[in-house]
């Protein structure tokens, strides 16, 4: 199950200090409230949907920094690299999981346009 896979353990040996997370969820905060901002204003349909998405990313961070889970990789439940972190705190997984995640992606969209030139 989804849920139980999130709960095992991982990163939660890091110190708060080291993990920086009075940092990342004052940023991470103050980058959901903006988001809301942008959401509330209304507008282009794509800057909606990419700041819907990355709200979700925020304020799922924010939900694991409360869980003590934050700055670990959901795949392989390691560490999530500082400097990932430190550019985006809402990175859900570590530089080796987020490369294998791009090309799976890559690979679904290349088959998707595949299918629609078949088509
Ligand atoms: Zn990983």
């Amino acid at each position: 199950m989804a849920g139980e896979y999130v709960y095992r353990a991982g990163a939660k040996n890091m110190s708060a200090r080291e993990l920086n997370l009075d940092g990342h969820r004052t940023e991470l905060a103050v980058r959901a409230a903006d988001l809301k901002k942008i959401l509330d204003a209304g507008g282009d349909a794509e800057k909606m949907e990419r700041s819907l998405r990355l709200l979700r990313q925020v304020e799922y961070a924010l939900w694991r920094l409360e869980r003590g889970r934050f700055g670990e990789c959901l795949k392989c439940e390691g560490k999530v690299e500082r400097q990932v972190l430190d550019a985006s705190p809402w990175a859900i997984f570590c530089g080796d999981c987020q490369g294998a995640v791009d090309i799976l992606q890559a690979e679904a969209k290349a088959r998707r346009s595949t299918v629609k030139l078949a088509a």
